[in-house]
Protein backbone atom coordinates (compact mmCIF):
# COMPACT_ATOMS: atom_id res chain seq x y z
CA UNK A 1 0.00 0.00 0.00
CA UNK A 2 2.55 2.59 1.39
CA UNK A 3 4.68 2.04 -1.99
CA UNK A 4 1.69 2.24 -4.24
CA UNK A 5 1.10 5.62 -2.68
CA UNK A 6 4.59 6.68 -2.81
CA UNK A 7 4.47 5.83 -6.44
CA UNK A 8 1.73 8.62 -7.09
CA UNK A 9 2.11 11.66 -8.41
CA UNK A 10 -0.16 13.15 -4.90
CA UNK A 11 2.10 11.53 -2.63
CA UNK A 12 5.36 12.44 -4.20
CA UNK A 13 3.62 16.16 -3.60
CA UNK A 14 2.83 15.45 -0.11
CA UNK A 15 6.19 14.38 0.36
CA UNK A 16 7.88 17.20 -0.41
CA UNK A 17 5.21 19.47 1.54
CA UNK A 18 7.63 20.08 4.22
CA UNK A 19 10.33 21.72 2.76
CA UNK A 20 7.93 24.51 1.11
CA UNK A 21 7.70 26.25 4.49
CA UNK A 22 11.69 26.31 4.43
CA UNK A 23 11.83 27.80 1.20
CA UNK A 24 13.15 31.76 1.15
CA UNK A 25 10.58 33.71 0.32
CA UNK A 26 11.11 37.27 -1.88
CA UNK A 27 9.48 38.76 0.95
CA UNK A 28 10.09 39.67 3.99
CA UNK A 29 6.20 37.90 4.75
CA UNK A 30 6.92 35.48 7.88
CA UNK A 31 6.82 31.89 6.20
CA UNK A 32 5.15 29.90 8.80
CA UNK A 33 2.18 32.39 7.47
CA UNK A 34 2.54 30.85 4.03
CA UNK A 35 0.85 27.62 5.03
CA UNK A 36 -2.91 27.70 5.26
CA UNK A 37 -3.20 26.99 9.26
CA UNK A 38 -5.89 24.45 8.47
CA UNK A 39 -3.33 22.55 6.53
CA UNK A 40 -0.55 23.23 8.86
CA UNK A 41 -2.34 21.49 11.34
CA UNK A 42 -3.09 17.90 9.52
CA UNK A 43 -0.29 15.37 9.17
CA UNK A 44 0.99 14.80 5.83
CA UNK A 45 -1.21 11.81 4.56
CA UNK A 46 -0.52 9.15 1.68
CA UNK A 47 -3.57 9.27 -0.69
CA UNK A 48 -4.21 7.18 -3.61
CA UNK A 49 -4.49 7.96 -6.75
CA UNK A 50 -7.72 7.62 -8.64
CA UNK A 51 -6.53 5.24 -10.71
CA UNK A 52 -5.45 2.69 -7.78
CA UNK A 53 -7.77 -0.67 -7.03
CA UNK A 54 -7.97 -0.09 -3.17
CA UNK A 55 -9.52 2.89 -1.70
CA UNK A 56 -8.54 3.86 1.73
CA UNK A 57 -10.93 6.10 3.85
CA UNK A 58 -9.30 8.58 5.66
CA UNK A 59 -11.65 10.27 8.43
CA UNK A 60 -9.58 13.90 8.16
CA UNK A 61 -10.50 16.15 5.73
CA UNK A 62 -8.89 16.64 3.01
CA UNK A 63 -5.82 18.94 3.35
CA UNK A 64 -5.20 21.17 0.10
CA UNK A 65 -2.48 21.22 -1.96
CA UNK A 66 0.76 22.08 -0.55
CA UNK A 67 2.27 25.50 -1.74
CA UNK A 68 4.65 25.13 -4.00
CA UNK A 69 7.95 26.30 -2.57
CA UNK A 70 9.63 27.72 -5.64
CA UNK A 71 6.35 30.09 -6.33
CA UNK A 72 7.78 32.98 -5.18
CA UNK A 73 10.94 32.50 -7.49
CA UNK A 74 9.02 31.55 -10.60
CA UNK A 75 7.00 34.61 -10.55
CA UNK A 76 7.52 37.10 -13.53
CA UNK A 77 7.64 40.35 -13.51
CA UNK A 78 3.61 41.34 -15.06
CA UNK A 79 3.67 44.60 -17.14
CA UNK A 80 0.08 43.68 -18.03
CA UNK A 81 -2.39 46.65 -18.05
CA UNK A 82 -4.86 44.98 -16.21
CA UNK A 83 -5.78 42.82 -14.27
CA UNK A 84 -2.70 43.60 -13.62
CA UNK A 85 0.13 42.97 -11.00
CA UNK A 86 -1.04 42.42 -6.92
CA UNK A 87 1.30 42.91 -4.47
CA UNK A 88 3.46 40.12 -3.13
CA UNK A 89 2.70 39.75 0.36
CA UNK A 90 -1.05 40.34 -0.26
CA UNK A 91 -1.13 37.51 -2.16
CA UNK A 92 0.92 35.14 0.38
CA UNK A 93 -2.05 36.75 2.82
CA UNK A 94 -4.82 35.55 0.97
CA UNK A 95 -3.36 32.53 0.43
CA UNK A 96 -3.07 31.89 4.14
CA UNK A 97 -6.24 32.89 4.77
CA UNK A 98 -8.01 31.29 1.72
CA UNK A 99 -9.08 27.99 3.34
CA UNK A 100 -10.18 29.36 6.95
CA UNK A 101 -10.30 32.67 6.80
CA UNK A 102 -9.08 34.01 10.52
CA UNK A 103 -10.64 31.00 12.21
CA UNK A 104 -13.86 31.19 10.84
CA UNK A 105 -13.60 27.63 9.47
CA UNK A 106 -14.86 28.96 5.59
CA UNK A 107 -13.26 30.92 3.07
CA UNK A 108 -14.00 33.68 1.92
CA UNK A 109 -15.66 32.68 -1.37
CA UNK A 110 -18.08 30.75 1.24
CA UNK A 111 -19.45 33.62 3.45
CA UNK A 112 -22.56 35.06 3.12
CA UNK A 113 -22.71 38.83 2.51
CA UNK A 114 -24.77 39.48 4.97
CA UNK A 115 -22.89 37.52 7.81
CA UNK A 116 -20.50 38.89 10.27
CA UNK A 117 -17.48 38.32 9.04
CA UNK A 118 -18.43 39.41 5.67
CA UNK A 119 -19.77 42.78 7.05
CA UNK A 120 -16.22 42.95 9.10
CA UNK A 121 -14.81 43.28 5.74
CA UNK A 122 -16.20 45.58 3.68
CA UNK A 123 -16.61 48.22 6.44
CA UNK A 124 -12.89 47.86 6.97
CA UNK A 125 -12.41 47.98 3.09
CA UNK A 126 -14.14 50.76 2.99
CA UNK A 127 -12.99 52.60 5.95
CA UNK A 128 -9.60 52.05 4.78
CA UNK A 129 -9.61 53.42 1.77
CA UNK A 130 -11.62 56.93 3.37
CA UNK A 131 -8.39 56.99 5.26
CA UNK A 132 -6.62 56.16 1.87
CA UNK A 133 -8.44 59.15 0.30
CA UNK A 134 -9.05 61.00 3.13
CA UNK A 135 -12.70 60.53 1.64
CA UNK A 136 -14.92 63.59 3.41
CA UNK A 137 -17.80 62.17 4.88
CA UNK A 138 -20.22 63.71 2.53
CA UNK A 139 -19.56 61.49 -0.33
CA UNK A 140 -20.47 58.01 -0.31
CA UNK A 141 -18.34 54.54 -1.28
CA UNK A 142 -19.61 51.83 -3.56
CA UNK A 143 -18.18 48.40 -4.01
CA UNK A 144 -20.06 47.46 -7.44
CA UNK A 145 -20.09 45.43 -10.70
CA UNK A 146 -20.02 45.75 -14.22
CA UNK A 147 -16.76 47.38 -14.59
CA UNK A 148 -15.68 51.11 -15.64
CA UNK A 149 -17.66 50.58 -18.62
CA UNK A 150 -20.83 50.09 -16.62
CA UNK A 151 -20.18 53.66 -15.33
CA UNK A 152 -19.90 55.40 -18.88
CA UNK A 153 -23.90 54.81 -18.66
CA UNK A 154 -24.55 54.85 -14.60
CA UNK A 155 -23.06 58.26 -14.33
CA UNK A 156 -25.40 60.18 -16.57
CA UNK A 157 -28.34 57.86 -15.79
CA UNK A 158 -27.47 58.93 -11.90
CA UNK A 159 -26.66 62.61 -12.52
CA UNK A 160 -28.67 64.28 -15.89
CA UNK A 161 -31.76 64.00 -17.94
CA UNK A 162 -32.11 62.97 -21.04
CA UNK A 163 -32.09 66.69 -22.18
CA UNK A 164 -29.41 68.07 -19.80
CA UNK A 165 -26.27 68.90 -21.83
CA UNK A 166 -22.72 67.14 -20.28
CA UNK A 167 -19.14 68.05 -21.38
CA UNK A 168 -16.87 65.51 -22.06
CA UNK A 169 -12.71 65.83 -22.48
CA UNK A 170 -11.30 63.01 -24.76
CA UNK A 171 -7.70 62.45 -24.12
CA UNK A 172 -7.74 58.73 -24.84
CA UNK A 173 -10.26 55.92 -26.26
CA UNK A 174 -11.53 55.24 -22.72
CA UNK A 175 -12.69 59.08 -22.41
CA UNK A 176 -14.49 58.76 -26.04
CA UNK A 177 -16.23 55.28 -24.87
CA UNK A 178 -17.63 57.06 -21.86
CA UNK A 179 -18.64 59.91 -24.26
CA UNK A 180 -20.05 57.73 -26.71
CA UNK A 181 -22.20 55.85 -24.06
CA UNK A 182 -23.22 58.92 -22.02
CA UNK A 183 -25.12 60.07 -25.68
CA UNK A 184 -27.37 57.51 -24.95
CA UNK A 185 -28.48 59.35 -21.65
CA UNK A 186 -27.60 63.29 -22.18
CA UNK A 187 -27.19 65.39 -24.64
CA UNK A 188 -23.04 64.42 -24.10
CA UNK A 189 -20.38 67.19 -26.19
CA UNK A 190 -16.47 66.66 -26.58
CA UNK A 191 -15.31 70.00 -25.52
CA UNK A 192 -11.82 68.80 -26.36
CA UNK A 193 -10.13 65.57 -28.19
CA UNK A 194 -7.06 64.76 -28.75
CA UNK A 195 -7.61 62.37 -31.64
CA UNK A 196 -5.65 64.50 -34.28
CA UNK A 197 -3.09 64.20 -32.29
CA UNK A 198 -3.25 60.45 -31.69
CA UNK A 199 -3.77 61.32 -27.70
CA UNK A 200 -0.82 62.51 -26.89
CA UNK A 201 -1.69 65.76 -25.28
CA UNK A 202 -3.87 67.27 -22.47
CA UNK A 203 -5.32 70.63 -23.03
CA UNK A 204 -4.62 73.84 -21.00
CA UNK A 205 -8.07 74.55 -19.73
CA UNK A 206 -7.96 77.98 -19.94
CA UNK A 207 -8.33 77.16 -23.72
CA UNK A 208 -10.89 74.66 -23.66
CA UNK A 209 -14.78 76.13 -23.84
CA UNK A 210 -17.34 74.85 -21.31
CA UNK A 211 -20.80 74.97 -20.95
CA UNK A 212 -21.98 77.03 -18.49
CA UNK A 213 -24.98 74.79 -18.85
CA UNK A 214 -23.24 71.23 -18.58
CA UNK A 215 -24.58 68.96 -15.88
CA UNK A 216 -20.69 67.89 -15.56
CA UNK A 217 -17.18 67.66 -16.92
CA UNK A 218 -16.16 64.38 -17.67
CA UNK A 219 -12.27 63.23 -17.73
CA UNK A 220 -10.50 60.04 -17.90
CA UNK A 221 -7.51 60.85 -15.25
CA UNK A 222 -5.80 58.69 -16.78
CA UNK A 223 -5.72 57.14 -20.30
CA UNK A 224 -4.62 53.95 -19.91
CA UNK A 225 -3.96 52.96 -23.22
CA UNK A 226 -2.18 56.40 -24.64
CA UNK A 227 0.13 56.65 -21.08
CA UNK A 228 -1.68 60.38 -20.74
CA UNK A 229 -2.12 61.04 -17.10
CA UNK A 230 -4.04 64.86 -15.94
CA UNK A 231 -1.49 66.27 -13.35
CA UNK A 232 -3.68 69.05 -12.48
CA UNK A 233 -7.45 68.46 -12.41
CA UNK A 234 -9.71 71.44 -14.46
CA UNK A 235 -11.82 73.69 -12.71
CA UNK A 236 -15.49 72.82 -14.20
CA UNK A 237 -17.07 76.20 -15.49
CA UNK A 238 -20.42 74.45 -15.00
CA UNK A 239 -23.35 76.42 -13.11
CA UNK A 240 -22.76 73.28 -10.67
CA UNK A 241 -19.04 73.34 -10.47
CA UNK A 242 -19.20 69.35 -11.54
CA UNK A 243 -16.15 66.98 -12.07
CA UNK A 244 -16.44 63.51 -12.73
CA UNK A 245 -13.34 61.49 -13.14
CA UNK A 246 -12.48 57.83 -14.49
CA UNK A 247 -9.42 57.22 -12.55
CA UNK A 248 -9.45 53.18 -13.47
CA UNK A 249 -5.68 52.97 -13.77
CA UNK A 250 -4.68 55.72 -11.42
CA UNK A 251 -6.60 55.13 -8.33
CA UNK A 252 -4.63 55.15 -5.72
CA UNK A 253 -1.37 55.71 -7.10
CA UNK A 254 -0.83 59.21 -5.26
CA UNK A 255 -3.32 61.39 -3.25
CA UNK A 256 -6.21 62.62 -4.78
CA UNK A 257 -8.49 66.01 -3.50
CA UNK A 258 -11.80 63.83 -3.02
CA UNK A 259 -13.45 67.04 -2.53
CA UNK A 260 -12.52 68.79 -6.27
CA UNK A 261 -15.10 65.81 -7.50
CA UNK A 262 -18.54 65.51 -7.62
CA UNK A 263 -18.26 61.26 -9.21
CA UNK A 264 -14.95 58.97 -8.86
CA UNK A 265 -14.82 55.44 -10.21
CA UNK A 266 -12.58 53.29 -10.82
CA UNK A 267 -12.13 49.14 -11.84
CA UNK A 268 -10.53 47.58 -9.60
CA UNK A 269 -8.14 45.48 -11.51
CA UNK A 270 -5.50 47.40 -12.00
CA UNK A 271 -4.22 49.36 -8.87
CA UNK A 272 -6.26 47.82 -5.84
CA UNK A 273 -7.69 44.22 -6.83
CA UNK A 274 -8.93 41.81 -8.97
CA UNK A 275 -11.46 42.62 -11.47
CA UNK A 276 -15.00 42.23 -10.74
CA UNK A 277 -15.10 45.08 -8.49
CA UNK A 278 -15.97 48.86 -9.11
CA UNK A 279 -15.30 51.58 -6.98
CA UNK A 280 -17.53 54.40 -6.91
CA UNK A 281 -16.60 57.76 -4.80
CA UNK A 282 -20.12 59.54 -4.96
CA UNK A 283 -20.96 63.24 -3.05
CA UNK A 284 -23.93 62.35 -1.45
CA UNK A 285 -26.43 65.06 -2.68
CA UNK A 286 -26.00 64.11 -6.32
CA UNK A 287 -27.66 60.77 -5.27
CA UNK A 288 -31.43 60.24 -5.39
CA UNK A 289 -32.04 61.66 -8.87
CA UNK A 290 -31.46 59.14 -10.88
CA UNK A 291 -33.37 58.55 -14.67
CA UNK A 292 -36.56 57.05 -14.24
CA UNK A 293 -34.99 53.98 -16.79
CA UNK A 294 -32.24 53.91 -14.48
CA UNK A 295 -32.14 49.79 -14.18
CA UNK A 296 -31.71 48.69 -10.17
CA UNK A 297 -28.17 47.44 -10.48
CA UNK A 298 -26.70 51.26 -11.84
CA UNK A 299 -28.87 53.55 -9.76
CA UNK A 300 -26.84 54.56 -7.21
CA UNK A 301 -29.36 55.36 -4.17
CA UNK A 302 -30.37 51.92 -4.04
CA UNK A 303 -26.52 50.79 -3.73
CA UNK A 304 -25.29 53.79 -0.88
CA UNK A 305 -28.91 52.81 0.75
CA UNK A 306 -28.25 48.96 1.07
CA UNK A 307 -24.29 50.12 2.01
CA UNK A 308 -23.02 47.93 -1.32
CA UNK A 309 -25.26 44.87 -0.11
CA UNK A 310 -28.37 45.20 -2.47
CA UNK A 311 -27.53 41.84 -4.22
CA UNK A 312 -24.40 39.97 -3.53
CA UNK A 313 -21.78 41.50 -4.59
CA UNK A 314 -18.05 40.58 -5.79
CA UNK A 315 -17.03 39.32 -1.74
CA UNK A 316 -13.62 37.81 -2.75
CA UNK A 317 -12.30 40.86 -5.30
CA UNK A 318 -13.77 43.40 -2.13
CA UNK A 319 -11.95 41.30 0.25
CA UNK A 320 -8.67 41.36 -2.42
CA UNK A 321 -9.35 45.64 -2.07
CA UNK A 322 -9.07 45.56 1.58
CA UNK A 323 -5.99 43.38 1.87
CA UNK A 324 -4.85 46.28 -1.23
CA UNK A 325 -6.17 49.22 1.27
CA UNK A 326 -4.51 48.15 4.05
CA UNK A 327 -1.18 47.26 2.50
CA UNK A 328 -1.01 50.59 0.95
CA UNK A 329 -1.90 52.27 4.84
CA UNK A 330 1.32 49.73 6.08
CA UNK A 331 3.31 51.69 3.42
CA UNK A 332 2.63 55.46 4.90
CA UNK A 333 0.11 56.16 2.53
CA UNK A 334 -0.33 57.42 -0.59
CA UNK A 335 2.24 60.31 -0.56
CA UNK A 336 4.79 57.47 0.23
CA UNK A 337 3.23 55.45 -2.86
CA UNK A 338 3.26 58.33 -5.28
CA UNK A 339 6.65 59.03 -4.33
CA UNK A 340 7.68 55.18 -5.26
CA UNK A 341 5.65 55.50 -8.45
CA UNK A 342 7.64 58.38 -9.41
CA UNK A 343 10.87 57.32 -9.21
CA UNK A 344 9.85 53.90 -10.94
CA UNK A 345 8.13 56.14 -13.68
CA UNK A 346 11.15 58.38 -13.99
CA UNK A 347 13.55 55.74 -14.64
CA UNK A 348 12.00 53.94 -17.49
CA UNK A 349 11.28 57.44 -19.27
CA UNK A 350 14.96 58.60 -18.33
CA UNK A 351 16.10 55.31 -20.05
CA UNK A 352 13.80 55.58 -23.38
CA UNK A 353 14.44 59.69 -23.65
CA UNK A 354 18.40 59.03 -23.09
CA UNK A 355 18.17 56.18 -25.52
CA UNK A 356 19.15 58.84 -28.51
CA UNK A 357 15.68 57.76 -30.74
CA UNK A 358 16.42 53.90 -30.38
CA UNK A 359 13.13 54.16 -27.98
CA UNK A 360 10.15 56.77 -28.18
CA UNK A 361 7.43 57.51 -26.02
CA UNK A 362 5.28 59.78 -28.01
CA UNK A 363 2.89 61.75 -25.16
CA UNK A 364 3.95 65.06 -24.23
CA UNK A 365 6.49 65.11 -21.32
CA UNK A 366 4.38 67.54 -18.99
CA UNK A 367 1.64 64.69 -19.22
CA UNK A 368 3.32 61.47 -19.13
CA UNK A 369 1.44 58.78 -17.39
CA UNK A 370 2.97 57.26 -13.92
CA UNK A 371 0.88 54.27 -14.47
CA UNK A 372 1.32 53.27 -18.56
CA UNK A 373 4.12 54.14 -20.36
CA UNK A 374 4.14 53.45 -23.96
CA UNK A 375 6.97 53.31 -26.06
CA UNK A 376 7.73 52.92 -30.05
CA UNK A 377 11.22 51.07 -31.10
CA UNK A 378 12.74 53.67 -33.83
CA UNK A 379 12.88 50.31 -36.01
CA UNK A 380 9.52 48.79 -35.31
CA UNK A 381 10.27 46.03 -37.36
CA UNK A 382 12.12 44.58 -33.86
CA UNK A 383 9.13 45.07 -31.54
CA UNK A 384 7.84 42.25 -31.89
CA UNK A 385 11.85 40.67 -30.93
CA UNK A 386 11.75 42.71 -28.19
CA UNK A 387 8.28 41.76 -26.57
CA UNK A 388 10.09 37.61 -27.13
CA UNK A 389 12.95 38.08 -25.56
CA UNK A 390 11.86 40.12 -22.22
CA UNK A 391 9.11 37.30 -22.26
CA UNK A 392 12.27 34.97 -21.97
CA UNK A 393 13.36 37.03 -19.26
CA UNK A 394 10.27 36.97 -17.15
CA UNK A 395 8.87 40.31 -18.24
CA UNK A 396 5.51 39.76 -19.51
CA UNK A 397 2.55 41.78 -21.17
CA UNK A 398 5.12 44.44 -22.73
CA UNK A 399 2.55 44.11 -25.64
CA UNK A 400 1.44 47.33 -26.74
CA UNK A 401 -2.54 47.93 -27.11
CA UNK A 402 -4.09 46.31 -30.24
CA UNK A 403 -4.99 49.95 -31.39
CA UNK A 404 -1.61 51.28 -30.71
CA UNK A 405 0.78 48.59 -31.50
CA UNK A 406 4.09 49.13 -30.15
CA UNK A 407 4.86 48.81 -26.50
CA UNK A 408 3.19 49.58 -23.22
CA UNK A 409 4.99 48.86 -19.71
CA UNK A 410 2.13 49.12 -17.00
CA UNK A 411 4.08 49.92 -13.50
CA UNK A 412 0.91 50.46 -11.09
CA UNK A 413 1.49 50.29 -7.66
CA UNK A 414 2.48 46.90 -6.65
CA UNK A 415 5.24 46.69 -9.65
CA UNK A 416 8.57 46.91 -7.68
CA UNK A 417 11.19 49.08 -8.53
CA UNK A 418 13.71 45.63 -9.11
CA UNK A 419 11.01 44.92 -11.67
CA UNK A 420 11.59 48.59 -13.93
CA UNK A 421 15.15 48.22 -13.08
CA UNK A 422 15.25 45.09 -14.58
CA UNK A 423 13.33 46.25 -17.75
CA UNK A 424 15.53 49.37 -18.05
CA UNK A 425 19.15 46.95 -17.74
CA UNK A 426 17.32 44.86 -20.54
CA UNK A 427 16.17 47.95 -22.95
CA UNK A 428 19.71 49.05 -22.72
CA UNK A 429 21.41 45.32 -23.27
CA UNK A 430 18.66 45.09 -26.21
CA UNK A 431 19.57 48.89 -27.53
CA UNK A 432 23.23 48.19 -27.30
CA UNK A 433 22.87 44.55 -29.67
CA UNK A 434 20.60 46.26 -31.88
CA UNK A 435 21.66 50.18 -32.33
N1 LIG B 1 -11.46 53.26 -18.07
C1 LIG B 1 -10.14 53.05 -18.11
C2 LIG B 1 -9.22 54.20 -17.91
C3 LIG B 1 -9.65 51.75 -18.31
O1 LIG B 1 -8.34 51.54 -18.36
C4 LIG B 1 -10.56 50.69 -18.48
C5 LIG B 1 -10.11 49.27 -18.66
N2 LIG B 1 -8.92 49.04 -19.18
C6 LIG B 1 -11.92 50.98 -18.46
C7 LIG B 1 -12.35 52.27 -18.24
C8 LIG B 1 -12.93 49.89 -18.65
O2 LIG B 1 -12.94 49.18 -17.47
P1 LIG B 1 -13.70 47.79 -17.29
O3 LIG B 1 -12.99 46.80 -18.13
O4 LIG B 1 -13.56 47.57 -15.82
O5 LIG B 1 -15.11 48.02 -17.71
Amino acid sequence: MAAAAAATPHSLLLKTAPSTAAATPRTAFPAAARLPPAAAALKPVSIKCAAATTHVQDPRPPSPPPLPAAAAQERVFNFAAGPAVLPENVLLKAQSELYNWRGSGMSVMEMSHRGKEFSSIIQKAESDLRSLLEIPPEYAVLFLQGGATTQFAAIPLNLCTPDDPVDYVVTGSWGDKAFKEAQKYCKAKVVWSGKAEKYTKIPSFDEVEQDPDAKFLHICANETIHGVEFKNYPVPKNKGGLLVADMSSNFCSKPVDVSKFGVIYAGAQKNVGPSGVTIVIVRKDLIGNAQGITPVMLDYKIHAENASLYNTPPCFGIYMCGLVFEDLLEQGGLKEVEKKNKKKAELLYRTIDESKGFYRCPVEASVRSLMNVPFTLEKSELEAEFIKEAAKEKMVQLKGHRSVGGMRASIYNAMPLAGVEKLVAFMRDFQARHA
